[in-house]
């Protein structure tokens, strides 16, 4: 069945994804534009979108998922911003001005990059069908999103908890990398993190280093930690450390003796999963949200 036609973006430090599409398999339009400075990146995006609706239709909503932090509260006034981002030149950049200034007066969704993964995931993925679900993203950082009740979580802010504070593993030293934390979960656990601690790409290491030991125990507390605040059905783990499929049934198995029969939680091969829309994820999610765009408001029982 054909869903509204959705102006959709994957923002990204490294490169924007951007496209037209309806759905998985229903895509019209499609770019990838490398992130360089903020003119010319929203300018190249501009002209694609402007490109794709002459040549395939107006666009019915606009959904953007997006590196942050960014500004996700409608009532701000910069809202639609990318804020304090350490990322040079982006900080207190307008995404999505000019970006709804060339799709037109259309419904609006502005989100975090890691819960629009989710919010795809929960469409037509990993988590389909499901209301309470998590995702983490373990890359160069670590991004968390929350969907709860079938809405998306947002606050004061949005979640960040890819900076939440884990116990360190007995064995390990290593101070972390987080420009603000040091040793939260992004400063041990991102890719960057096990590169700096080994002095090798996380990809170059055996899959039996002890790396993956540390990894798992980190991943872990993470996920312990989202189920005593939020008892999600499932939580996902994506982005590319999480190739290292070893991790997976050590993560479990961590995950089991942490929570030492506390929780009830359904069985762990279930609940840690690994992503099935793998690289789409973020750019179908946008379309998701942009079929739906009244997601946050919306309570279904
Ligand atoms: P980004 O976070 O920049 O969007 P990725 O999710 O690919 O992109 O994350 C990049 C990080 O993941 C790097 O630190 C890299 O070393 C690590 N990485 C990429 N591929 C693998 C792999 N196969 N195994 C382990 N780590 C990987
Ligand atoms: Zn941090």
């Amino acid at each position: 069945m054909n869903g509204r036609l959705v102006a959709a973006l994957e923002s990204g430090g490294t490169k924007m994804v951007a496209a037209l599409s309806r759905g998985p398999g229903e895509v019209l339009a499609h770019a990838k534009i490398p992130t360089t400075n903020p003119e010319e990146t929203i300018r190249n995006l501009v002209e694609f979108f402007e490109r794709a609706q002459s040549s395939h239709g107006n666009a019915e909503a606009l959904a953007i998922g997006t590196f942050g932090p960014a500004d996700l509260d409608e009532k701000s006034a910069t809202y639609g911003f990318i804020t304090s981002t350490p990322k040079p030149d982006w900080a207190q950049t307008n995404l999505l001005g000019p970006l709804r200034g060339a799709i037109g007066d259309v419904p609006v969704v502005f989100e975090t990059d890691v819960n629009a993964a989710l919010f795809g995931e929960a469409r037509w993925g990993a988590a389909k069908g499901l209301k309470h679900a998590a995702y983490f993203t373990v890359g160069t950082g670590i991004g968390g999103g929350l969907m709860i009740n079938g809405s998306l979580v947002h606050g004061s802010g949005h979640p960040e908890m890819g900076h939440m504070r884990v116990t360190r593993h007995p064995e390990d030293d290593f101070e972390g990398v987080c420009s603000f934390h040091q040793d939260c979960l992004e400063g041990l656990a991102s890719g960057p993190a096990i590169e700096k601690r080994w002095g090798r790409k996380a990809e170059e290491l055996p899959s039996n280093h002890p790396a993956w030991i540390l990894e798992a125990h980190y991943l872990a507390q993470a996920c312990v930690n989202v189920l005593t605040i939020a008892p999600v059905e499932k939580i996902i783990l994506g982005g590319g450390v999480m190739n290292q499929r070893q991790l997976f049934p050590i993560v479990r198995e961590e995950l089991v003796g942490l929570v030492n029969g506390y929780l009830q939680l359904p069985n762990s091969g279930e609940l840690i999963v690994v992503p099935e829309l793998g690289d789409h994820a973020g750019l179908l999610g946008c379309v998701a949200l942009g079929q739906d765009p009244t997601h946050r408001r919306m309570v279904r029982s």
